[in-house]
Order: C-alpha cells, then sequence, then structure tokens
C-alpha cells in the first residue's frame, strides 16, 4: 500500500521541501541557467576575448552547455561532451554532475550512470549531499545496492533523503534485516529523525519479514515523531499489521482513522483476504459500497478472487452483476479474474460465456480459459480454445503451452503434444522447465518414454517435478526399475515430495522391490512428508502388493483409514483369491461406518469370483444401490465373471444380454475368459466377435481367445489369431521377472543369455526338469501332441521368466529363505507346475505375483487353488 511513497524516484528535491519540483520549474531553471550562459558568452565575445583564450569562461561555457544537454534529455550528446571535458581537463560542476546522474536515472543508463559515477569519484575527494544523493537514488534504481552502499559512505554528509533511499532500497531488494539495521542507525547513531517518506519503506520490511514485534517498535517510533494521522504512514501501518497476521491491530487502527483513500480500504479488504478471512473482507467490501466509496481495479480483482477461494458460486454472480455496474467490467484484467472465479468454482459454462463476449483478449484471458477447461476435466475444449487462440494470432507463452501439454497427456493427443513441443522450440519457451516437466508427461503420458528421457536429460536446472515427472512417467511405461534408479539420483541433490514418493512406491509395489520401498517409508517417518496425505494408502498398497500382508496389516492399523485403505486391503485379499477373507472385511469397513465406492465392490465382486461365491457375489450386486452406488459397467463384468468362473456360462450370456447399458469389451471379455477356463469355443468365439467390434488394439483379448484354442488344440486358429495380431501391429511385452535378494531387485528377461549367473541358473533349472521327468510330472514326455505352436505360445505369453528369478533367489539365499518373485506377465501353466514342484522339492515358500494372480506356493501346492 501507499506504494507511490515508497518509490525512491519521488525524492527529486530533497533537503528543501517534501514536495518535488514540477518538471516545467526544472526546466525554467535550466533555460534560465543556459540563456544566462549564452548571454554571458555573448558579453566576453563582445568584449573582443575569444571564448577559448580564456580557462574559467570555458570552463563555464562547457558546463553550462552539459547542462542544457542534460535538461533536454540528451544524453548521447551530454557523454560526448562530457568525454571531450575529461581530455581537456575542464573541471564538472557538481551541479552538473547532479543534473546529469538524473539523466542517466531517467534514461535508466546504467552503464552511462556507472562512467559518470567513475569520472565524479576520480575528480572529487568526497561526495557532497546533492551530487551524493543523486547517485544513491540512481544505483538504487537500477538495484545495484553494492554501489549504492559505497556512495553512502562516500559521503561526506547526509541527509534524510540519504537514509530514505537506501533503506527503500534495501528494503524493495528484500533485503529486511539490513533494511532495518539501516533504520535503526539512521535513529540512533545518524540522529535523523525520519518523516512521512521512511514509515513505509520500514514497515514494509516489518511486513515482509514478517516480524511482529519490530512492527510494534515502529508503530511506537511513529507515535513518537507524530505521524499517527498522516494517511500514507497509517496505511502502511494497516498493511504492515495484517502482514504479520495481526488483523486485529490493523482493524483498530483502520477504524480509527479520521479520513481513508481508496488504498486504506484495500489494504484492510485484501488484508482480511490473505488472511484467510473471506466473510469479514467481503463485509467490509459491503460496507464500503454502503458508504458510497468507490471500489477500485485493486479493490475489485481482490474481491473476486476472495470469491474464488470461497467457491461461493451464488456471490460470485452477484459480484459479477455489481462488477458491470461500476463500469469496470470491460476492464481485461478484472474479466480474466472473473473468469478465473467462475472455473475454479466449476462453472465453466459461466466462465464461458463471459470469455465469448470478451471483446479484447490478452494471453491472460486465453490462458486462463485454457487451463480452465483442463481444471474441469475437458481437456477437449482445452485444445480447440487453444486453436481458436492460433487462429486469433495470440502469441502462446509458457503457462499457455505447459496447459495444453497437459491437455494432449490426458487425451494420449501425441500428435499435438509433438506440434507444440516444436512450437516450444521455435518459440524458445522451451528453456522455461515448466514447458519441460510437461512435456516429459505428455510423452510418458502417450507410451514414448524415450522421447520423454531426452527432453529429462536436456533441461539444465531439473526441478522436483522434472524428477516426479520422470520417475512417474517410467513407472507408467512399466519401466519401475529404472524409475527406482533415477529416485537415488535425485536424491543426491533434491528432496523428493509426496508426489515423487508415491510414484516410486508404486514402482516399487510393481516390481516387488520391498527394500525400496521400506527406505521410502523409513524416509517418511524421518521427514514427515505427505504423512496427512495420501502417502500412507501409497505404502500400504505397496506393502500389499509386495506380499507382506503381517507389514500391511501394522501400517493398515497405525493409520488414518479412508475408503481408498480399506480398497487396497480388500483388493490384496481378493488377488489371492481370499474370498471369505473380503466378504469379513467388508463388514468391518461398513460397521466402522466407512462409506463403500465403486472401487469397493469391484474389490467385493472379484473375491466373490476367484472363490466361487456365487450367490454372495450376486446378494452384494443387488445391494449396491442400498450402498449408494450405481453398478456401472465393471461392475457388470465381475458379476460376468462371477457367473462364467463358476461355469454358468449360460446364465452368464443371459446377464449380459440383459444389462440396461450396451456391454463393452471388458464385459465380453470376463465372459471369453470363462470359456477359455471352460474351453467353450463357440460361446467363446462369440464373444470375441463383440470384443473385436469395439477394441482391435488390447492385446490381452487376443491372448485369452489364443489361449482358449490352444487349450482346445485349435492349433490352426492360434496361428490365425497370432496373424491377425501381427496385422494390427501389436505385441506383447517382453517377458520379465524381478527377484529381490539382500535388498537389492535382480531383473530376469525372458531372453536374458548375458546374465552373469546365467549358467548356474540353467543348471540348477534343468535338476529340476530332470527331476520332475523322473516322477512323471513333464507334460513334454507325455505329449507328442504337444504342438510346437503351443510351446511358443507359452514362451511368448509367459516366458517363463520367473523360473530364472526363482533358481537365482535359491542360489543366492540361504535355505529355507522365502523367496518372493513379481512378474509382468501371467504364468503359464507348465510355470505353475513347475514352481509347485520347486517348492515342495526344496522346502521354501515361493510367492510369485504374477499380472492377474497372487501365488503362494508351499509344499507343492499354491493358494490360488489351481
Ligand atoms: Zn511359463
Ligand atoms: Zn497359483
Amino acid at each position: 500500500m501507499a506504494s507511490s511513497a515508497q518509490s525512491p524516484h519521488f525524492y527529486l528535491n530533497p533537503g528543501k521541501s517534501n514536495s518535488f519540483q514540477s518538471k516545467a520549474y526544472k526546466q525554467r531553471n535550466v533555460n534560465f541557467y543556459w540563456n544566462f550562459g549564452i548571454r554571458r558568452l555573448f558579453l566576453r565575445k563582445s568584449q573582443g576575448l575569444s571564448v577559448l583564450s580564456s580557462s574559467s569562461s570555458s570552463t563555464h561555457f562547457s558546463n553550462s552547455q552539459l547542462h542544457g544537454l542534460c535538461a533536454n534529455g540528451k544524453l548521447e550528446e551530454a557523454m560526448k561532451l562530457l568525454n571531450s571535458m575529461q581530455e581537456l581537463r575542464v573541471a564538472v560542476d557538481e551541479d552538473v554532475f547532479v543534473a546529469l546522474v538524473r539523466l542517466c536515472e531517467w534514461k535508466r543508463a546504467q552503464e552511462e550512470g556507472s562512467k559518470v559515477y567513475s569520472i565524479a569519484l576520480s575528480s572529487m575527494s568526497s561526495l557532497g549531499v546533492e551530487l551524493g544523493n543523486a547517485f544513491l537514488a540512481m544505483f538504487v534504481r537500477f538495484g545495484n545496492l553494492v554501489d549504492a552502499w559505497y556512495v553512502f559512505g562516500k559521503m561526506s554528509e547526509r541527509n534524510l533523503f540519504s537514509w530514505n533511499v537506501l533503506v527503500g532500497g534495501y528494503a524493495k531488494q528484500g533485503y529486511f534485516d539490513e533494511a532495518m539495521c539501516l533504520y535503526h542507525r539512521m535513529l540512533w547513531v545518524g540522529g535523523v529523525k525520519p518523516d512521512v517518506y521512511t514509515f513505509p519503506c520500514v514497515l514494509r520490511t516489518c511486513g515482509g519479514i514478517p516480524d511482529l514485534a519490530r512492527g510494534k517498535e515502529v508503530h511506537v517510533h511513529v507515535v513518537r515523531y507524530g505521524y499517527e494521522l498522516d494517511i500514507d504512514v497509517v496505511n502502511a501501518l494497516i498493511t504492515m499489521y495484517v502482514k504479520c497476521g495481526d488483523v486485529k491491530s490493523a482493524r483498530l487502527l483502520f477504524d480509527r482513522m479520521p479520513r481513508r483513500d481508496i488504498i486504506s480500504w484495500n489494504a484492510m479488504i485484501s488484508g482480511y483476504f490473505e488472511n484467510g478471512m473471506c466473510h469479514e473482507g467481503l463485509e467490509l467490501f459491503f460496507a464500503m459500497r454502503g458508504l458510497s466509496v468507490d471500489p477500485d481495479l485493486m479493490t475489485l480483482t481482490s474481491v473476486i478472487s476472495a470469491c474464488e477461494l470461497l467457491g461461493d458460486r451464488r456471490l460470485g454472480r452477484d459480484i459479477h452483476a455489481y462488477v458491470i455496474t461500476t463500469g469496470f467490467a470491460v476492464d481485461i484484467s478484472v474479466c480474466n479474474s472473473l473468469t478465473q472465479m467462475y472455473l475454479n468454482a466449476g462453472s465453466w459454462r459461466e466462465a464461458e460465456k463471459l470469455f465469448s463476449r470478451m471483446e479484447r483478449k490478452d494471453i491472460v484471458s486465453w490462458t486462463t480459459m485454457i487451463s480452465g477447461y483442463e481444471y474441469n476435466f475437458l481437456p477437449d475444449k482445452a485444445i480447440d480454445t487453444y486453436r481458436m487462440m492460433d487462429q486469433d494470432s495470440v502469441k502462446p507463452d509458457e503457462i499457455t503451452v505447459a496447459a495444453v501439454l497437459s491437455a494432449c497427456a490426458t487425451l494420449g493427443d501425441l500428435d499435438t503434444g509433438v506440434e507444440l513441443h516444436k512450437l516450444a522450440i521455435k518459440a524458445r519457451l522451451i528453456s522455461y522447465v515448466i514447458v519441460a516437466n510437461n512435456l516429459i508427461n505428455m510423452y510418458s503420458k502417450c507410451k514414448c518414454i524415450d522421447k520423454a528421457l531426452d527432453i529429462f536429460h536436456n533441461i539444465p536446472r531439473k526441478n522436483v517435478i522434472s524428477w516426479t515427472s520422470i520417475i512417474a512417467g517410467l513407472r507408467l511405461n512399466n519401466r519401475c526399475f529404472e524409475a527406482l534408479i533415477f529416485l537415488r539420483q535425485m536424491k543426491m541433490t533434491l528432496q523428493p515430495n509426496a508426489i515423487t514418493l508415491t510414484a516410486a512406491l508404486a514402482a516399487c509395489a510393481r516390481i516387488g522391490a520391498l527394500m525400496c520401498g521400506k527406505e521410502i517409508h523409513a524416509h517418511v517417518l524421518r521427514t514427515g512428508v505427505g504423512l496427512d496425505d495420501f502417502l500412507p494408502n501409497a505404502l500400504l498398497d505397496m506393502y500389499v502388493r509386495c506380499g507382506r500382508m503381517n507389514t500391511a496389516w501394522s501400517q493398515f492399523n497405525s493409520q488414518k483409514k479412508d475408503v481408498t485403505s480399506w480398497n487396497i486391503l480388500l483388493t490384496g485379499y481378493s488377488e489371492r483369491g481370499q474370498g471369505s477373507m473380503v466378504v469379513e472385511l467388508f463388514d468391518r469397513m461398513v460397521k466402522s461406518r466407512v462409506r463403500p465406492d465403486e472401487i469397493t465392490f469391484i474389490s467385493l465382486l472379484c473375491g466373490c469370483s476367484k472363490s466361487q461365491m456365487v450367490r454372495q457375489g450376486l446378494m452384494y450386486f443387488s445391494k449396491m444401490e442400498d450402498y449408494g452406488v450405481t453398478p456401472n459397467l465393471k461392475h457388470y463384468a465381475c458379476v460376468v465373471d462371477l457367473l462364467g468362473r463358476a461355469g454358468e456360462l449360460q446364465e452368464a450370456h443371459k446377464f449380459i444380454q440383459k444389462m440396461p447399458v450396451t456391454p463393452d469389451p471388458a464385459v465380453w471379455g470376463a465372459l471369453l475368459n470363462a470359456c477359455r477356463i471352460h474351453h467353450k469355443i463357440d460361446l467363446g468365439e462369440l464373444s470375441a466377435q463383440h470384443i473385436f467390434e469395439l477394441d482391435k488394439k488390447s492385446v490381452g483379448y487376443y491372448i485369452l481367445l489364443c489361449n482358449l484354442y490352444a487349450d482346445c488344440g485349435k492349433w490352426r486358429e492360434v496361428a490365425k489369431v497370432r496373424r491377425m495380431m501381427k496385422e494390427n501391429g501389436l505385441t506383447v511385452d517382453a517377458g520379465c521377472s524381478w527377484v529381490e535378494v539382500k535388498g537389492k531387485v535382480h531383473a530376469f528377461l525372458s531372453d536374458d543369455k548375458y546374465h552373469p549367473q546365467t549358467k548356474e541358473i540353467n543348471t540348477v533349472l534343468e535338476g529340476f526338469y530332470e527331476k520332475m521327468s523322473e516322477v512323471g510330472l513333464t507334460k513334454s514326455s507325455e505329449s507328442s501332441s504337444m504342438d510346437e505352436t503351443e510351446i511358443s505360445r507359452d514362451e511368448i505369453f509367459c516366458g517363463h521368466s520367473e523360473r530364472k528369478a526363482i533358481a537365482f533367489g535359491l542360489i543366492n539365499t540361504v535355505p529355507g529363505m522365502p523367496i518372493w518373485v513379481t512378474k509382468n506377465l501371467s504364468m503359464c501353466e507348465n510355470c505353475h507346475d513347475t514352481v509347485k514342484f520347486i517348492s515342495k522339492t526344496v522346502r521354501r515358500e515361493i510367492s510369485v505375483r504374477d499380472a492377474e494372480h497372487f501365488h503362494h506356493f508351499k509344499d507343492g501346492e499354491c493358494s490360488c487353488g489351481d
């Protein structure tokens, strides 16, 4: 507040009076001097003396000429003259220097200013008040506090202006302690009394730290020196109090003011808003209107942003109507604030109306609208608006580009994303880290992780968001191993935040990196980062997915339990096929008054389905509405799975036909999967037909169909499906398994021949195969019918990588230790049998989490019951 009084450039003529000289007055003064000089020149000439012959007259002439140039704003010529005067060793008068310095300040000519400074320093032993002040003001204006400080020290004498300028300069640049220190020296060492210009600067300092105790001290000075009625000083006091959070004292001052200006009102109103007291602020605003005080732009924009904070739609509309009556509705910044307010409250249609009616739109208007659409989950509209902006030939800035990229990421719109990438390079916006971060996010979500890595490596100053984006991106693209390496690298320079850690925990969960997950847990406990946020659930999820149910339970018991926490546990037990546990947990959840949501019912139905609890599952499905959850397609798919797995295929088919909504590929996929389990080719083919009408790109359905054919021995059909996949350009991810040994995660690819322990691993596996065939467990011995296609099918769809991981675990851990393996594809039957056999032979517990299930092998049995 009272900003006009704080700026040093208003002290044009300190020491004489507080009112600064008008420009015209200065001009007259100079003209007088100039004319005087000319007249004297004529006089001399008429006396028959050459100008150059008299050194004193030439000095005077040059000085007045230089002064004249300064008065007329001719800096370049003035500098030339100064140079030639230097060469001719003509002394420059102090007041001429002053004029020149002020011209440099006015023209923001830093280089020239420094030159004048060095000339002045070399020709004078100490600086007089007026010249010193001119230099001070100039250096402060240029933000050069070092030279300002030096000038201050060089001055033989200082006045109030000198102190004011320097205190103001420090305060303006955020050196609050230094400014405060200087103020104290001024009072106690310099013995200078502060004035109306000093207080606003010093009070700004107290507000900026913020330091209420010092602010109160300065308040005492204000009273002592008799400035408590000065409106600018009181405004500054109010601002200081609200910045220090003492709204009460501010209001007391405000109420006692005999006279208030708009700055007083704004200070108090926005003070309330800044302290989160939106209602009080609005009340004062209405009081102001009641007193017929006209608000200004500042009042309105702060009131609008308060409405935005409150999210009160009706109030927002009222303010909008009021703004129209004030005539400020044509102001572009007011319109932008209103648009932002509507968008934040979710009233994007209102914002749209306002936006379309704006006569003039600046880059802020466009960007507000684009990011507002993004915020309201309307990425399509965000991109459309960007296109409109482009047609309007408005150049996007870094914020616009970031917002549009975010929309592209949500939509998976790679084409537009690439277009923006090119534009960002051309318009040199790529150097903004916010643009680069959003590019990483966009490329990651569009599955171009290598592009994202490229961008990441080229960011010169990576921030937490850059690292978080790439870690989340790697996880999203199933490169969890690398994601964790990046986390380690990041920690060397930056502290990860809650979002980084959540992404990293998800990566741990994916590959079963328990030790790394525990490290993150320890970090979280140590730093407390995100503990009252979503991190506890991320930790819980990591433990559940790493199969450590005991640790998961202690995590669950120690944290706040929301619906997500319960869902994580429910999903965990559901994946393990422990239907009765899922049902029990569900009952406990309901009893503890946590409202189940859509995901709860998906887990519940899946749990029932895997444990063949058909009646119970159907019962829960029919009761969903009682819990306020409307069944969606996912729940329908669960019911199809429930019926289908239990062999009630016709029922399942009928259920699909009677669905009130059009079934999607997932619903048919559930039936196809059931047909695969029960070897029902006709119905399976029918399901596949429905699926491929809607979705040709999802690999999973082709794999299901292949498996159905293969299990029924229809090899020609298997080959046909494989061809379809090829034609559609679909490939199965390379098989990969991870095993954690001594806290370090090791990855095994299906066709990995380069692992240093490959030889040992193969020897161990061969040993098991031999023993299996001895007891007649190997399929290959019994089936000459076993077609090569089947072998290659298993190799592609399973990859058998978990066998290598298990063998590696056996070699590198002590006997009796359980082995935990995570795998990206589903286990084939063959692998499942092999691992059963291994667990029995070596008497070890082996856990394998594949793409679908959690298998816990013990004594030749698996928890999944297959
Ligand atoms: Zn396999
Ligand atoms: Zn199993």
